[in-house]
């Protein structure tokens, strides 16, 4: 019988690779420079991570460019890349403890997550798009009998990707999936909150058949690194995810530099609508609290403003608030905890600052508002429940980044849908309604990438992922992916 592993054992015995990956080897940042690598659950430093700079992107991307050029990858049949990467994905599922440990003790999410959640996803993402790619036809276009007409993807090269902590290795292998299986070469600049991870599979990526080269990862702060790579001359597209604000510095680099292509996957703050005919306001207020207390509220899609119709306003917040109290942070590293630690010190005082603006405003805390177990050293914050909240409120307009719920209540769906669209963002929505007219003309109504009617957070790789108004531009998951990967070349015969 399997035994359950003891984490904290584990973790004590653990010595992460922490330097950067380039042309299939490890090495330090040619400056010698390092970063701390800390626990957000304990508050304390684990570890050291090589500081890439300017001329550690500037290798990596010569080691991706040679080999691009090389054709050892890029010209490859798609079903040896499907080879490949299927060793790859399976790889990953079978590094699934070591994975998720680094993932838990880098950015402070539950054990139980990142084995259950994050590992396995990352996985099936990579063997997704190692399936696909043998199963993709190009076009003949129909112009007529005196010429041929052939329509065909190519990969761009180099691709640069730059993540974010709050899923590290979901949110890379969204990335890494179609990038590799399209042919391209890549450059992946993880968060400095959680390099772990990436650093790791590059190897077993390596290990799986990948030659040295087509992907490399260089760790390093955004400002630097992440920079340096959005800017380089030689990389044809860069794919960002994280923050608004970093996109569109992201979008200036490529403007300076090459004209690289630009794909955002950024922020949003998504409006959550719970109409009272809604038959099962219980389920709709589970779901509700997961959808903004799940991964600490560190999530893009995160429900984080519901919309409650007055007359099921009381049921809905009570419901919500005994989900809150139900999941009390909690040791990242104990199976059995379901919120864990804000991923530093600076992202919660970020949520705390909030907190505060959000009483200072006029919203009532109907739960939590507290840091707590701060003498376990870490940065832990309570599920957070806002009422009377208005939609001019900062806390209705901002993105907060953490389990903290503003809670809008209104009377028509008009008014509701008007209040939805009323941000800058426009990543998610949901409604919930018994009524499938309305459910429908409100599904349209709502300008976001993804709706939900009756759930929220339902996920597939199968379907697109993506942002309408500053949420980003372009998508990931989905054959559709391969749309920011490919160059669509055009190639004329003349039959006359
Ligand atoms: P961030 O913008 O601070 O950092 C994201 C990445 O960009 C990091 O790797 C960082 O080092 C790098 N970076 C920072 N400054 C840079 C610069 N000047 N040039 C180049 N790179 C730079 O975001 P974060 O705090 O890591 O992540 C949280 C954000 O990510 C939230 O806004 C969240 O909504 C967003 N996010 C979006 C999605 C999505 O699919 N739409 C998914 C996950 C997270």
């Amino acid at each position: 019988m399997a035994t359950t592993p003891n984490w904290h054992e584990r973790a004590a015995t653990l010595t992460p690779e922490a330097r950067a990956f380039i042309d299939g080897a490890y090495v330090d940042a040619q400056s010698g420079a390092q970063f701390d690598n800390v626990n957000p659950a304990t508050g304390k430093v684990f570890g050291r991570v090589a500081a890439g700079d300017a001329p550690d992107v500037e290798r990596a991307v010569a080691a991706a460019k040679a080999a691009f050029g090389k054709g050892t990858w890029s010209r490859t049949r798609p079903a040896h890349r499907k080879k490949v990467l299927t060793a790859f994905a399976q790889a990953i599922l079978a590094h699934r403890d070591e994975l998720a440990l680094l993932e838990t003790l880098d950015m402070g999410k539950p054990i139980t997550d990142s084995l259950k959640v994050d590992i396995p996803g990352a996985a099936r993402a990579i063997q997704w798009y190692a399936e696909a790619v043998d199963k993709i036809y190009d076009e003949v276009a129909p112009t007529g009998p005196e010429a041929l007409a052939l329509v065909t993807r190519e990969p761009i090269g180099v691709v640069g990707a730059i993540v974010p902590w709050n899923f590290p290795l979901v949110m890379a292998a969204w990335k890494i999936g179609p990038v590799l299986a399209a042919g391209n070469s890549l450059v992946l600049k993880p968060s400095e909150k959680s390099p772990l991870t990436a650093i790791r599979v590059a190897q077993l990526a390596v290990e799986a058949g990948l030659p040295p080269g087509v992907f490399n990862v260089v760790p390093g702060y955004g400002h630097t690194a992440g920079k340096a790579l959005a800017l380089s001359m030689d990389v044809g597209a860069i794919a960002f995810t994280g923050s608004t604000a970093t996109g569109k510095l992201v979008m200036q680099y490529a403007a300076q530099s090459n004209m690289k292509r630009v794909s955002l996957e950024c922020g949003g703050k998504s409006p959550n609508i719970v109409l009272a005919d809604y038959p099962d306001l219980e389920r709709a207020a589970t779901t509700a609290a997961h959808a903004i207390f799940f991964n600490q509220g560190e999530m893009c899609s995160a429900g984080s403003r519901l919309l409650v119709q007055r007359g099921a306003r009381d049921a809905v917040l009570e419901k919500v608030a005994a989900i809150g109290r139900s999941m009390p942070p909690g040791d990242p590293l104990d199976p059995a905890t379901k919120l864990g630690a804000i991923v530093d010190e600076t992202q919660m005082k970020r949520v705390l600052g909030y907190i505060d603006t959000g009483r200072a405003e006029g919203a009532r805390v109907a739960f939590g508002g507290r840091r707590v177990r701060e003498s376990s050293g870490g940065y832990f914050v309570e599920p957070t429940i806002f009422d009377g909240v208005t939609r001019s409120m900062r806390v209705a307009r901002e993105e907060i980044f953490g389990p903290v719920l503003a809670t809008i209540t209104f009377d028509t769906v008009e008014e509701a849908i008007d209040i939805a669209n009323d941000v800058d963002y426009g990543l998610a929505a949901a409604v919930w309604t018994r009524d499938v007219t309305i459910a429908h003309r409100t599904a349209r109504a709502l300008r976001a990438g993804t709706v939900y009617v009756n759930c929220y957070d339902a996920d597939d790789i199968t379907v697109p992922f993506g942002g309408f108004k500053q949420s980003g531009i372009g998508r990931d998951k989905s054959l559709h992916a391969f749309d920011k990967y490919t160059e669509l070349k055009t190639t004329w015969l003349d039959l006359s």
